[in-house]
């Protein structure tokens, strides 16, 4: 790529993270400087911003282990967030039950990881728009108890997120 755009400053993230940037320069998570942005799609994605930067690291949100040897992943581990809460998982679910567990589960574990404000909640499944995040909330109320502040859980609001990201980046 540096041979083709000589004087342009080249960095590559992957779509969630991309998407997050868009979030936090332009929709749900401006008026935040720590912010995370979940993509629940075909699989779960998600970009840290850490004190207004994107966190320029390898990492796999959706891969996080929420059930120890729970489901299959497609990744190779068992229990990842990924098996619960992509959009499969969900409309194949019995009960939505587990994705709200889960979802708030990792929610509440990067909350204390990462002292996050807001999580930004994207992609197809953010579709079904208040209805899929209230349940999650009430758990993170509930079950967050040490003091952390509770982060607020938003809809993401940037439509391509991720292109504009990139683009912006
Ligand atoms: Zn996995």
């Amino acid at each position: 790529m540096a041979k083709y755009f000589p004087n342009t400053e080249i960095s590559i993230h992957n779509d969630a993270e991309c998407a997050a940037w868009a979030e936090y320069k332009l929709g749900a998570g401006k008026a935040f400087s720590n912010i995370i942005c979940f993509t629940l799609g075909t699989g779960v994605g998600g970009g840290v911003i850490i004190d207004g930067k994107l966190l320029d690291k390898p990492c796999e949100l959706g891969h996080i282990i929420v059930e120890n040897n729970g489901k299959q992943c497609t990744c190779g581990q068992r229990g990842c967030l990924e098996a619960y809460a992509s959009a499969n998982a969900y409309n194949n679910a019995k009960s939505k039950d587990e994705f709200n567990k889960y979802m708030s589960q990792a929610i509440i574990s990067l909350t204390n990881i990462f002292g996050t404000e807001a999580f930004v909640i994207g992609g197809g499944l953010a579709n079904i728009g208040e209805e899929l995040l209230m349940p999650i909330r009430e758990l993170v109320n509930k079950n967050l108890r040490n003091g952390m502040n509770i982060p607020e859980i938003l809809l993401a609001k940037v439509s391509d997120a991720g292109i504009i990201g990139a683009a912006m980046l």
